[in-house]
């Protein structure tokens, strides 16, 4: 009997272990700290064998496949020991893949994925469609495969998932776009990245569509090096002759389908230009699905959003308080301030992972009243910002920040929480510290 091993028991790997339980295998779960209760509950009523807090070594590398969680880096000890013994490691989704035949619409890129992710599961729901969210969002896609199959599944892939994708096949694939991030696991090269999002169009044929940002220089370049053979779907603001979603006259178009799709922007939910960009590779998915044109207006138009990601939280006494505590990089603050309209107090710092905060220059100096500082160290933030014009606080906790920031600012405006950086300094996760944002906003 094929021998499976599963590496990591959160959602992915649990749902892996059950799909290759159902399916006959010999299925052996480890993983290197504690595994939730909750996961263990299902890895017992399904009698699969698991070991937690540690990795041995003679029930692993008599694997005749591995299936590894996107979390653990291919540099870790043990994965260079299955390497070694050259035994084939692959993903959560590559695996749920083989066992079924429903349509996979799947959605990567540096920013954006969960926001348009979700969009593009709000559309297809209101479209009537049987679809499962899977990915990095939502429950494991091996799981649902498992227990509770759907004919499509839009799925959220990061870099890590893809590097361990081979024979899978999406049949949407949205690239929205590449910035440096995560450079630590692809050894410094940016190419290395940059190959690892291009999977999600691997294995693509004419029958299959590739939906991407048509004026993203990272993804121009790589294009240009490539031949493609999926049908392309590209998007941008200004319409060129391949360009299938464009902007024109305010009005979102997308020219897919017999008659042209238009919107005006105004009547988007989904506010900002990098949103506007979410919403046309989104309807583009919607379209290629023949969704009708009105469902997809109606689903762009009343998506409630994604928490942390520009969520209104608040308006006290006139200033408006949004909560964008997913922004965990310089880009995402960049479209976060791009979108403001009025007057900015902007709270940002943390963990600091390298940041170049130039890229912020320009609208800071345009929109940004004064600034909060909030992290443990700040002294990154400090040295960039000395010679700027606006008024700098500091602060070591949310409830200080947020009350400094109402302080700060002036009827009229908006507090921006935008960090530019992780959260582990103050907070659990990102998560965390966007919750305490609100809970401190909603007592002032
Ligand atoms: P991801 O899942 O890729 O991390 P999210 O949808 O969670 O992306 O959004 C993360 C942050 O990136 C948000 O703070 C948002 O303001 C910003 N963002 C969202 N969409 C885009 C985009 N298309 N381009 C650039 N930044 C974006």
């Amino acid at each position: 009997m094929k021998r499976i091993v599963v590496l990591g028991a959160g959602e992915s790997g649990t749902g892996a272990a059950v799909l290759a339980k159902k399916q006959g295998f010999d299925v052996f779960v480890s993983d290197l700290s504690e595994i939730k209760s909750s996961y263990k509950i299902i890895l017992n009523e399904y009698q699969i064998k698991w070991e937690e807090k540690q990795h041995s070594e003679s029930n692993i590398l008599n694997a005749d496949e591995v299936i590894k969680s996107p979390g653990i880096p291919d540099k870790a000890p043990l994965m260079i020991k299955i390497e070694e013994n050259n035994i084939p490691v692959i993903s959560e989704i590559e695996f749920a893949w083989r066992f079924t035949d429903s349509k996979m619409i799947c959605i990567t890129g540096s920013n954006g994925k969960t926001t348009t992710t979700s969009l593009i599961y709000h559309v297809l729901k209101n479209a009537g469609l049987d679809v499962g969210l899977a990915g990095n969002i939502g429950n494991s896609l091996a799981m649902q495969v498992a227990v509770d199959p759907h004919q499509y599944y839009v799925i959220e892939l990061s870099s890590f998932q893809l590097d361990h994708m081979f024979e899978f096949k999406a049949d949407i694939a949205i690239l929205l776009n590449i910035t440096p991030d995560h450079l630590d696991r692809y050894d410094y090269e940016f190419q290395k990245y940059i190959e690892a999002k291009f999977r999600i169009i691997r294995n693509q044929t004419e029958n299959d569509a590739f939906i991407y940002w048509e004026n993203d220089p990272v993804i121009l370049k790589e294009l240009s090096k490539r031949n493609i053979k999926s049908s392309i779907y590209p998007f941008a603001i200004d319409k060129s002759e391949k360009t299938k979603a464009f902007i024109q006259n305010e009005k979102l178009v997308i020219d897919t389908l017999k008659s042209l799709f238009i919107m005006p922007t105004s009547e988007l939910a989904l506010k900002g230009i990098h949103n506007t960009y979410n919403s046309m590779a989104a309807g583009l998915a919607a379209s290629v699905l023949n969704v009708k044109k009105d469902t997809i207006r109606q689903s762009l138009l009343d998506f409630q959003g994604v928490e942390h990601r520009l969520e209104y939280v608040a308006t006290v006494r006139n200033v408006k308080f949004i909560n964008d505590s997913k922004a965990t990089n310089v880009n995402s603050c960049w479209y976060a301030l791009q979108s403001m309209k009025t007057p900015v107090v902007l709270i940002l710092g943390g963990t600091d992972k390298g940041n170049d905060y130039s890229e912020i220059d320009e609208l800071v100096k345009e929109k940004v009243r004064a600034f909060v500082f909030l992290g443990v160290d700040n002294s990154a933030l400090n040295s960039h910002f000395k010679d700027a014009k606006q008024q700098i606080e500091e602060a070591k906790s949310m409830e200080e920040a947020v009350n400094k920031a109402y302080n700060l600012a002036e009827e009229g405006d908006t507090v921006l929480l935008s960090p530019c950086c992780a959260s582990f300094d103050l907070f659990e996760n990102y998560e965390d510290r966007g919750r305490q944002f609100k809970m401190y906003v909603k007592a002032l």
